[in-house]
């Protein structure tokens, strides 16, 4: 029985979406969420957006967006997707040629509003480049770029204006027989985004890509995404997040995962469970995580560590990770193993002796699972 059986409280009722696929990654439905991010390098500078696609792909990221602003950066895609690990997704803005291209050189989904790229004949082109090329799309209604007849139809960006937009482009594709799509209505302010999916996801069984755009640096990007996103994933809204912030994408996948973990919606790596510290610590515990949470970066598989400074709450936290460690007195403390005490280590050998104790119980986890997919395979 899961834990979400026993504890209705912690469950989540996904939103029923049908599925698609961007490149071998399945989107909506009973699929994960995934976490995807977008490059910031000029994409023709073909050796820097691989380098961060990868380091992306390695941070967790499932999909990558590149922006395709022009017909050299269309050349310099094709080489782009032929060394990502991951599925690529075009951006595109008004030019139906780009969409073309970027279907033409391997990307695995465009985004694009067919609504803004012109006369229906380009529109069919479009759609017939990415049928023939196995590419999925993403309309993409922006706050800040509403079309003009619906700005002066409701006078200002608003939930309406936005879900009537993302239905005209929606009827565009169905007409064309075109379903493999999936919808984003994103918008920076966070009320205005979660009423704008909220509205689209009731109009709509397309899975849902959400974001809250624009949402600014490291700290307050993260907290508004966190507010934004969190409220839809948690109401069961949501098959593929993107964190925006002006920062390394690196940071807006471990930022995606991070909201994820905390909503039990995905689980990646170590979830470190560490108290803020006070005059009762007996070690330095933020020096310690902050060690432990780069030492420990290499580590995907799923698993639980509480790092707590004393005897208040270490105990009772230890009960419910994989490994943990809680200070005590003389220089020492208690190490835990599956929510048991198990032996005593010193503060200066602790970091590596931890360190040690988690990629041992990685390595048990994962070959426990292996044991069984196989058991399953037979
Ligand atoms: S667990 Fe102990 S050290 Fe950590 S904040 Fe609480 S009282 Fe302070």
């Amino acid at each position: 029985m899961s834990l979400n059986a026993v504890r209705p409280w912690r469950s989540i009722d996904r939103r029923k979406s049908r599925q698609i696929h961007v490149g071998p990654v399945a989107v909506g439905g009973d699929a994960p969420i995934s976490v995807q991010t977008m490059t910031n390098t000029v994409t023709t500078d073909v050796k820097g957006t691989i380098d961060q696609v990868l380091r992306a792909a390695e941070a967790g990221a499932d999909i990558v967006r590149v922006s395709v602003p022009d017909e050299d950066s269309s050349r310099a895609l094709k080489e782009i997707v032929a060394e990502s690990p991951v599925p690529i997704v075009a951006d595109i803005h008004f030019h139906y040629k780009r969409g073309i291209e970027a279907a033409e050189a391997g990307a695995a989904c465009l985004r694009i509003n067919p609504g803004n790229i012109g006369d229906e004949k380009r529109v069919r082109e479009v759609i017939k480049a990415a049928r023939d090329h196995g590419c999925s799309m993403r309309i993409g209604v922006n706050a800040g770029s509403l079309e003009k007849h619906l700005l002066d139809k409701y006078g200002e960006p608003c939930p309406e204006a936005m879900v009537e937009s993302a239905l005209e482009h929606i009827r565009i594709l169905e007409d064309n027989d075109f379903f493999e799509f999936k919808i984003s209505v994103k918008a920076s302010d966070v009320f205005l985004a979660a009423a704008a999916y909220q509205g689209i996801a009731e109009a709509t069984d397309a899975p849902l890509h959400l974001g809250i755009t624009e949402a600014g640096g490291f700290v307050s990007g993260t907290i508004k995404s966190a507010v934004g996103l969190g409220n839809l994933l948690w109401s069961g809204i949501g098959d593929t997040i993107r964190v925006s912030l002006s920062a390394d994408p690196v940071e807006e996948v471990k930022v995606g995962y991070e909201i994820l973990k905390a909503l039990g919606l995905r689980h990646r790596g170590v979830n470190i469970i560490s108290c803020p510290s006070c005059a009762r610590q007996g070690f330095d515990v933020i020096k310690t995580v902050e060690a432990l949470e780069k030492r420990l970066e290499h580590i995907k598989t799923p698993m639980s560590l509480s790092i707590i400074g004393c005897v208040v709450n270490g105990p009772g936290e230890a009960l419910m990770t994989d490994v943990g460690f809680t200070g005590g007195g003389n220089g020492n403390g208690m190490v835990y193993l599956a929510g048991k005490q198990d032996h005593r280590i010193s503060n200066e050998e602790m970091i590596d002796h931890i360190v040690a104790q988690v990629e041992k119980k990685a390595a048990e986890i994962e070959a426990a699972q292996a044991a069984s997919d196989a058991e399953a395979a037979e």
